[in-house]
């Protein structure tokens, strides 16, 4: 009998090689966007045209390779990273095993220019299968462009395993973002098709992570920041209202690797304990430094598992630092939702309501002026102490109360009944300061908002919708396409049954981005982008609040984000609407926030103030 052993020819190797390396187009992404970090470029390109399906190019302008290292890269092992073992727990460079480029060459077509500096000719490899089919001196940038073509081509059985566009698409965002993100002071983009789907200018960590979570995020992270000998953790936390319900925005790096840690999310989670909801998950981006000897990242072939010489220190350290930045910031007080972001994110304002903050933080004064009656960023006290004066100014102090009282607007008084009330058909109206409508009454004459009346309206409108009644839609002529930050969309795609019945049409097409079908009958068409947009930071803004429903939420910021403005002006029809729309509402004397929706001067009480 023959011996039957036999070698594998080398591009046979390589291909089962590469099947742990280069599992999706994404894969072969990683690999490409870290060595041109390691390569110490400033300036990083990535090129995509279906879903790296046909196309995977990353040209960057890091050092470029000699002749001889631009054919030495694609052997297997072929490293200029690490010597001996000893490195291995040195390391400091995102690769270091020699078998990225190995593998990519065994499974797609690839083309390689690449440059440095002290030369002045480039060098340019053709190399499919593992085979070099053409290798010249080209002239070209200083830097590496590299581009893999028709991946799987010759392992037709993992093409076929590659996912829809879209999900392979996703994959490539998520590892260009991971990158991305460890480098911030690295200019990236990702082109998809001939658009550009990210352009990250090099800038500061802050800078990068709200680039990438989208601008929401500004006021809305915190600072995470601690040193000692062991270990530097650094980086963000989402405050409390940042938290989703799906498990979105959540980064570790390990000496500037992306690694997954079902341990260490643990501990994040761990150190926001009360201050979100049981079935969210906290925003987080953080950074741990540490000697490289404290860890093996050899554990795992695209290196995103990693194991700690001590874990359980590394779990303590991080639910540390994370409660320590979050006890600096405490839980935002429930603000008034349209509170602006900017105001929001000052300290004094974040920081109140914490049982123990609680009274020093009442104290402050940029606490007091957001709670002053007359702000328009007012804070409701628990007693709502500030309507209750409110309450004394207006109520004439006569002796049987009740009937003369002004009509007081506080949620307590809501039942009451209003069909008493009803503006004067053939009076004119007048608009004061263009916020203010002055209507005649059979008693007296109203002061109403028209912005915050507006709002009662609407949302009782709006509320309606769930008992089976969807709000008209107006189909758009022209669709509109919505791009939107990866975390966004997956919000958008939670709320659109909810969206739907308040008669927003938009339906999911792929890649984060969306078309607008249709939108509510009464918002300006042209308006549709801004109106969703506006629709979900405020959702965002107003998420943390627990005691409503995701409906009622959406509904209130619908409501407040339609109603016409202060600062309109209004013709006589458009207030009349307004005036009668107001009093067929079941509570029309307050917004869904418990703001006056208007106050009431009764005859008597008039002739009394001018003492007849
Ligand atoms: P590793 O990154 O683990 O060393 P790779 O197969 O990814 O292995 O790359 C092999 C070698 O090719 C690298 O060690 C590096 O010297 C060189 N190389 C790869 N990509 C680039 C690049 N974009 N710029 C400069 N050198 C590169
Ligand atoms: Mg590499």
């Amino acid at each position: 009998m023959a011996d039957i052993i036999q070698l594998l020819p080398d591009n046979i190797a390589n291909q089962i090689a590469a099947g742990e390396v280069i599992q999706r187009p994404a894969s072969a992404v990683k690999e490409l966007l870290e060595n041109a970090a390691d390569a110490g470029a400033t300036e990083v390109k990535l090129i995509i045209t279906d879903a790296g399906k046909a196309l995977i190019q990353v040209i960057d302008n890091g050092k470029g390779m000699s002749e001889t290292d631009a054919r030495m890269a694609f052997e297997r092992h072929a490293t200029s990273k690490i010597r001996n073992i000893e490195d291995l727990f040195r390391i400091k460079t995102m690769g270091f095993r020699g078998e990225a480029l190995a593998s990519i060459a065994a499974v797609a077509q690839v083309e390689l220019k690449t440059r440095r500096t002290e030369d002045e000719l480039g060098s340019y490899i053709e190399i499919e299968n593992s085979q070099v089919l053409k290798q010249e001196a080209c002239a070209c940038a200083v830097g590496t462009s590299i581009s893999m073509k028709n991946l799987f081509f010759n392992v037709p059985a993992r093409r076929n395993f590659l996912k829809s566009n879209a999900a392979e698409m996703r994959h490539i965002m998520d590892e260009f973002i991971r990158v991305a993100m460890a480098f911030p002071a690295v200019f990236f983009s990702l082109n998809s098709n001939g658009q550009e789907v990210f352009h990250l200018e090099a800038g500061s960590l802050k800078q990068r992570i709200v680039q990438i979570l989208g601008t929401p995020y500004n006021a809305r992270l915190v600072s995470v920041n601690e040193e000692t000998d062991y270990m530097n953790i650094y980086g963000f936390v989402g405050k409390p209202e940042t938290a989703r319900k799906t498990r979105g925005d959540q980064y570790f790096f390990v000496n500037n690797r992306f690694i997954k840690s079902a341990y260490l999310n643990h501990a994040v989670n761990n150190a926001f304990d009360e201050m979100i909801a049981k079935d969210s998950f906290p925003s987080y981006v953080l950074y741990i430094d540490l000697d490289p000897s404290q860890i093996d990242i050899n554990v795992h072939p695209t290196k995103q598992e990693i194991k700690f010489e001590d874990e359980k220190i590394i779990y303590a350290f991080v639910q540390a630092a994370v409660k320590h930045a979050l006890a600096q910031f405490s839980i935002a007080p429930s603000l008034d939702f349209t509170l602006n972001p900017e105001i929001q994110g000052l300290d004094a304002v974040s920081k109140p309501f914490t049982t123990d903050k609680k009274n020093a933080a009442t104290s402050s004064n940029l606490f007091k002026t957001f709670s002053q009656k007359n702000q328009a960023h007012f804070i409701e006290g628990n007693d709502r102490s500030e309507l209750k004066h409110w309450k004394e100014f207006y109520t004439p102090p006569t002796p049987d109360g009740g009937v003369e009282t002004a009509q007081i607007p506080d949620t307590e008084h809501r039942i009451q009944k209003h069909q008493t009330l009803h503006v004067l058909p053939d009076t004119t109206l007048l608009q004061l300061h263009k916020t203010y409508i002055i209507a005649s009454t059979n008693s007296g004459f109203l002061l109403v908002h028209q912005q915050l009346a507006h709002e009662r309206i609407l949302y009782e409108r709006y509320s309606l919708a769930p008992h089976g009644q969807q709000m008209p839609t107006q189909k758009s002529l022209f669709p509109v396409t919505l791009e939107m930050a990866v975390t966004d969309a997956a919000l958008l795609t939670e709320l659109l049954p909810d969206l739907q019945t308040i008669g927003y049409q938009v339906e999911p097409f792929g890649n984060n981005s969306f078309v607008i079908q249709g939108i509510p009958a009464d918002i300006l068409a042209g308006n549709e982008k801004h109106s969703i947009e506006l629709l979900l930071e405020q959702f965002k803004h107003f998420s943390s609040d627990i005691k409503f429903s995701r409906r009622e939420k959406l509904v209130r910021c619908m409501a407040r984000q339609q109603a016409i403005k202060a600062g309109q002006s209004l013709g006589q029809k458009e207030m009349l609407t307004l005036a009668e729309d107001l009093f067929t509402c079941s509570s029309p004397n307050v917004t869904p926030t418990g703001s006056p929706t208007y106050l009431e001067f009764k005859e008597d009480y008039l002739d009394r103030m001018f003492g007849r």
